[in-house]
């Protein structure tokens, strides 16, 4: 079966969005991956459908009620793991992206207003997953950046497997600089290495490319590597 995305969300129209197109759109019609995006608003049970209310405590804003979020989840059909876009989540990295393009698929509920009620989160145990550090308007915009990344590493989505593997994150380093024709442009010129036709030295050259951005630009990732390297598993 290929991976079945299942979205909940009060914008259902926002699927597949920008998945639709490209590399992620050409592979949901070819039926590598599903999409289905169903509306938490059709679990509303009272005559104006409310989905919200006041925050328990006092407080700004609304949250998202426990009763009808828990009755979206059980009431559609989904295979994998059920996660919750959040800020307070687990970061998504890489490792966490094949994780989850390893597995049948994933649940993904899109938060708003405030956030959900706690107890949905404990009760369908739902996995909290941010894609970074900073507030989105909702959950939406980030199920699309996790799919998006689940997606190229489906088989046969991505042309060369090779891309994949030498990417930024899949091994701990950030990706050397990349360069095309022409070979002169506006008085600079290609790294004369890339054109010296020697596959060892190139590739010796792209690895201190990307160990030197890697220190220079994200230590915390190079001091991740490092650990790793002294436990001898690197
Ligand atoms: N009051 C919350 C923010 C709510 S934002 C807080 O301060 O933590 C509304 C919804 O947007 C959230 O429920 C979540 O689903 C989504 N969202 C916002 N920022 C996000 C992020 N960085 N990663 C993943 N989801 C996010």
């Amino acid at each position: 079966m290929p991976f079945a995305a299942t979205l909940l969300t009060l914008f259902p129209a926002m699927f597949p969005g920008p998945l639709g197109l490209s590399l992620a759109g050409r592979a949901l019609k070819e039926g590598l991956w599903s999409l289905e995006a169903r509306d938490i608003r059709d679990f509303a049970t009272d005559r104006h459908r409310t989905v919200d209310d006041h925050p328990a405590g006092g407080g700004v804003g609304m949250v998202l009620k426990p009763d009808i979020l828990a009755a979206a989840i059980d009431g559609t059909p989904h295979v994998g793991p059920r996660l919750l876009m959040s800020p307070r989540g687990e970061p998504l990295t890489q490792a966490l992206v094949a994780e989850l393009a390893a597995g049948p698929g994933a649940l993904i509920v899109c938060g708003r207003f405030e956030g959900v009620d706690q107890r949905v989160i404990e009760r369908r145990t739902l996995r909290e997953v941010s894609v970074g550090d900073y507030i989105l308007s909702g959950g939406e915009p980030a199920a699309l950046v996790l799919l998006d990344a689940v997606v190229r590493l489906l088989p046969g989505v991505m042309g060369k497997l090779e891309s994949a593997a030498e990417e930024s994150f899949s091994d701990g380093l950030l990706e050397h600089p990349h360069y095309t024709k022409p070979n002169l442009w506006e008085d600079t010129e290609i790294p004369e290495i890339l054109l010296s036709g020697d596959h060892k030295a190139i590739a010796a050259w792209k690895r201190r490319q990307r160990e030197d951005l890697t220190r220079r630009r994200r230590p915390d990732l190079w001091a991740r590597l490092q650990a790793k390297n002294e436990r001898g598993e690197g």
